[in-house]
């Protein structure tokens, strides 16, 4: 028997199709692109039902003891979305604007990111709500490692492997894998990725999400016919996906001529030097105080005159408000969910280039998984090694993008949720459903 005969075929319910309440809900944005991929795909609906949902949330409370002997306690949370094409796999951010739709939004993403390059993870997302500025080292280990503890059920390389996301670090990865070992009574590298090189990490893991976003970026030159050399790029965001990103590109020979923070932004039409802004951060912890040029908003930054703009910061920063004066010829998300849903129609209407965020930032989980595959075989690769195949994975999976996107005459963003929605469904018709 075909195993799709054993999905029943109920009408297709579609709770909120014709319905858009909140333009800056990550899950409402995750779902609209799904339910348009779904429908070109002709996705059968029960499987169509199953991709809805997330497979588990888990909600704890994490007490805390703070350096003043007063008991705080934060709240975590930690959603597989799907666990089809094998652990689930996603990073653990430090926010105060976490929340369970905005997790659960993340780890959807994780799974359909996963599945465009085609590596053989699920998808999930982890996340504390705290203000990590204002904790002290210590106060940040024991709620890591709390976390870590009241979670411990999912985790496992064979079941869920966290690495690093918003405010989060290697030096927190090793305490969630230390954390884990205690446990586990034995080492368990594979349980985290995004870990110190000196204790089972990968060369190259730690710059390439920003790496990724490069090789992609000159992919859509290429496709659009523009040079690399003089491209003008704007980034918002400095961490390790943005300023990366933008140190790659300089060194490729476009003009990095604004750049941003959450303290705000510079601009300079000769071109930044950027090694000189994450020199500046390394010491100051943020871009403020770096005179390199005029000083501009984050919001300035957006609608800058440039061939290239970079978000790479956090969701929902080019929205109906402001798609209409973005003038920029491609976007690169770097970041995850950077535009909303509802601002798409207003880019496509522009002919402005996005590459997508599950196809742009997949950089950096690419890596993760080969750091996973060392771990696993106690053999560790070059950097050379790691840079050459996650150039090789990036590239086909933006041509394998780009043909769908032309075969059906779609977006990229489009096209990259019908390629990895495709591959998810595949698996759960070969696999049907468990009773
Ligand atoms: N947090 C990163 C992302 O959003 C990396 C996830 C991972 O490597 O597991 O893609």
């Amino acid at each position: 028997m075909s195993p799709d005969v054993l999905l029943p075929t109920a009408p297709i319910v579609r709770p909120d199709k014709d319905r858009f309440l909140n333009e800056e809900n990550p899950f409402e944005a995750m779902m609209s692109r799904f339910d348009q991929a779904a429908d070109l795909l002709d996705l059968e609906p029960g499987i169509y039902k199953v991709l809805r949902h997330p497979e588990k949330q888990i909600i704890t409370s994490i007490p805390v003891m703070l350096d003043n002997g007063d008991v705080e306690v934060f709240k975590g949370i930690r959603v597989l979305y799907n666990t089809s094409r094998g652990p689930a796999k996603g990073g653990i951010r430090f926010d105060m604007n976490v929340t369970l739709d905005e997790v659960t939004a993340l780890a959807a993403w994780m799974t359909w990111k996963c599945a465009v390059v085609n590596i053989p993870f699920g998808g999930a997302k982890g996340g504390v709500v705290c203000d990590p500025l204002k904790m002290s080292v210590g106060e940040l280990e024991r709620l890591t490692r709390r976390y870590t503890a009241s979670i411990i059920q999912t985790l496992g390389p064979d079941s869920d492997v966290p690495a690093p996301d918003v405010n989060t670090n290697e030096r927190v990865m090793a305490w969630i894998m230390d954390t884990y070992s205690m446990h586990m009574r034995h080492t368990v590298t594979a349980v985290v990725t995004g870990k110190p090189i000196e204790m089972g990490g990968s060369q190259g893991r730690r710059e390439a999400t920003g790496r990724g976003c490069m090789i992609v970026t000159k992919q859509a030159l290429a496709h659009l016919g523009m040079p690399v050399k003089g491209t003008t790029v704007a980034v918002q965001g400095f961490g390790n996906v943005g300023s990366v990103a933008a140190q790659l590109l300089a060194r490729e020979g476009c003009k990095i001529v604004a750049i941003s923070d959450r303290t705000g932004g510079v601009y300079n039409a000769k071109g930044i030097d950027v090694d000189a802004a994450i020199a500046h951060v390394a010491k100051h912890r943020t871009l403020e105080g770096f005179k390199a040029g005029d000083a501009i908003t984050n919001e300035q930054l957006l609608v800058q005159e440039v061939d290239v703009l970079l978000p790479g910061a956090l969701e929902n920063v080019i929205t109906t408000k402001n798609a209409a004066q973005i003038r920029a010829k491609v976007i690169c998300e770097g970041a995850n969910g950077p535009t909303t849903a509802a601002a798409d129609s207003i880019l496509d209407d522009k002919g402005i280039f996005v590459i997508p965020d599950i196809l742009a930032n997949a950089g950096g989980v690419t890596v993760s998984y080969f750091e996973w595959v060392q771990d696993r075989g106690g053999y560790f690769w070059t950097e050379k090694r790691v840079n050459e195949s996650l150039t090789e994975i990036m590239e086909q999976s933006f041509d394998a993008v780009l043909s769908l996107a032309k075969q059906h005459k779609v977006n990229m963003r489009t096209a990259a949720y019908m390629l990895s929605i495709s591959r998810v469904a595949t698996v759960h018709r070969l696999r049907g459903i468990y009773a």
